[in-house]
Formats: C-alpha cells, structure tokens, sequence
C-alpha cells in the first residue's frame, strides 16, 4: 500500500505529521489530486480549537481550499486528464437526494464534506468528484488560485444581491471574505466602508483599496456624514453583527448574513418593519464555482495584499496560531513546494 505524507489533528490545537494510506480511485467519476497549495480556512482554525463546536475532528486530515493537480482518473471520468491544474468544492453533494434535486446542492442530506468528513487537503493527495473539480488556467499563480474556494462561497452570497451603481454597502469584517465583497461592491460601483476592529486587518484591507474604519457606536451617523445616508446594502461577514446592520441600514435596505449572526439579546428588530428591511443568509457554495475561477482568471480582484503567509504544510499549527493572534489573514500551505 502506497502512503503519503498528512498533517492530522492529533488533539485539539496539536497538529502531527504521519503517513498515511494514499487514497485509491474506488468509483468510477472519482479523481486523484496531488495537492500544490491548501489555504487555512476559519473553519480549520474553529475546529481544530474549539471544543465543542461541532463534531471532534480528532485524527481527521483537515483543509479544504486546494490548488492540485490532477493524478488519476477513474474509468468514467472524461473532462479531466492527468497533470490538469484544478480547484475542488470541496462539499461533494450526491446530485439525487430531495435537496439536490430541487436545486439546493448546497443544503444535500449526503453531503461529503473534505476536511470535515472526508480526508482533507492537508495532505499530499485528496480524492474528489469529477463533478466537484474545475479546470484553472496555470496563469493564475497557485497563492491566488487558493482563493478560489473562499471566493465561491463569497459570489454565492453576492449573486444574491443586486449592487448597482451608485449604491452604498457596509461590509463587517476585513477577512478575507469581507475584502472580497467590498472589493467586488466597488467594482460594481457602490461606494463602500468595511467595519473591522482589527487594525492589522485594516491595514491590509486598505492597501488591497477598501476603505475602513473602527467599530463605532455612531456608525450610522458615520455614514450619513459620509454619503448622505445610510447603507443600502449591509454584508455580515464576520458574524454577530445583525444588530448593527440593522441600524446602518438605509430605508429598504438589504442585508446577508454571510456568517452566522449567533445569538443576539440586545438588538432591536424593529427596524426591520418599520425600514423595511430585507434579510437574507448564504451558505457554502451553490453553483458559483465557475465564476470563481473566472473572477480569478480575469484578475478582477486585488488579491495579493491579503496573502500574509506562506508556510509548509508541516506548520499548519503555527498557520492557525498566526490566524487567532490576528497576525495572518490568507494563509497558505505550501503542500508540493512548487510556488
Ligand atoms: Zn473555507
Ligand atoms: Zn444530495
């Protein structure tokens, strides 16, 4: 039996490199990657460290956010050959389930979840679907084209918006989801402020060309003496924050909640009614990787300043620890050492 090398999660917080079985095509649309580049996802940070939240993924290979390369085939695979360069959406849905067959592939009652169920990324080798794998061209340098799986969750949420011209959006949150969005809401024109109280993530954003400022309790003042008036549009993209989007929120206003908006005590829904507000939530990716790549492929986004880190895959704890302290924003593993 071939082995290869993975960094599994020995403990909460401890990360251990093994070898472990290579994975071997069992069904027939199944594809071997060799993996190039994993990018370290929150959700990699969030259950590696948090107990509690959710399942132990105690002696899981985490990471789902791969750059590879296709290694194998099997028998029934026909869009993809060996040495393709490809990204994965890495939450495999079974296509025939009630969910899936309505359209809500992201919501599948079967779903396979890398690095969450299924062996991740953080390997040198990972299996998916030929239907869960796009070609990306080899223009787009490996750091970048990690991005692709963040970005597909990020345009699923978008694509539900309407931002046109001349519009105002308050994005919370200067990860690098919370970038992306404001970076694409100015692209379409909106005048645009992301809300981060990190200032290292401020910093970054502002040098990729976000505008920023500080949590405030005048936000919606802010933003009047800013534009005129509030935001049209509101992206949670750090999570918690429902009760300040519905303050910032301009008359008709619309706001996603892309990360969860957790328990609230002290907000006040009333707005709601009486601004006539429109809430609305996204979840994982449905359908948007394809415009990812394209996104990624026409190099519409400002990018490069959000890559923090490049490490080894033997420092992916160190990659997390760089995540918590605030320190890291898109860290990348550099799994083939190829970039
Ligand atoms: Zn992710
Ligand atoms: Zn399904």
């Amino acid at each position: 039996m071939e082995t290869m090398k993975a960094m599994i999660l020995k403990d909460y917080n401890v990360f251990e490199k093994v070898q472990i079985p290579k994975p071997v095509i069992e069904k027939p649309d199944e594809i071997l990657i060799k993996v190039l580049v994993c990018s370290i996802c929150g959700t990699d940070k969030n259950v590696s460290s948090k107990p509690g939240t959710g399942k132990s993924k105690i002696g899981m290979v985490l990471g789902h956010e791969i750059v590879g390369e296709v290694a194998e085939i099997g028998p029934a695979v026909t869009t993809f050959k060996v040495g393709d360069r490809v990204v994965v959406n890495p939450n495999s849905y079974c296509g025939v389930c009630a969910n899936c067959k309505a359209g809500y592939r992201n919501h599948c009652s079967n779903m396979e979840l890398m690095g969450l169920s299924v062996q991740g990324g953080f390997a040198e080798y990972v299996k998916s679907y030929e239907r869960m794998v796009f070609h990306i061209s080899e223009k787009v340098p490996l750091n970048k084209a990690a991005f692709a799986e963040p970005l597909s969750c990020m345009l699923n949420g978008y694509s539900r918006l309407d931002i046109t011209p001349g519009e105002t959006c308050v994005v919370f949150g200067c990860g690098p989801i919370g970038v992306m969005f404001a970076q694409l809401a100015q692209r379409n024109g909106a005048r645009v402020l992301a809300v981060e109280p990190n200032e290292t993530r401020r910093a970054i954003a502002e040098k990729s060309g976000v505008k920023t400022l500080a949590p405030t309790p005048d936000l919606k003042d802010v933003l009047i003496a800013e534009w005129g008036r509030r935001a049209n549009f509101c992206i949670d993209a750090a999570g918690g924050q429902l009760g300040e989007a519905i303050n910032a929120a301009e008359y008709r206003g619309t706001i996603l909640c892309f990360a969860a908006p957790r328990q609230i005590t002290d907000a006040n829904f009333s707005p709601i009614q009486s601004k006539e507000l429109k809430i609305m939530g996204s979840f994982i990716i449905n359908d948007s990787m394809h415009k990812a790549v394209t996104v990624l492929e026409s190099d519409i986004l400002n990018l490069d300043p959000l890559i923090t880190h490049v490490l080894p895959l033997e420092e992916v704890g160190h990659g997390i620890e760089l995540m918590k302290s605030g320190e890291g924003m898109e860290i990348i593993l550099n799994v083939a050492e190829r970039n």
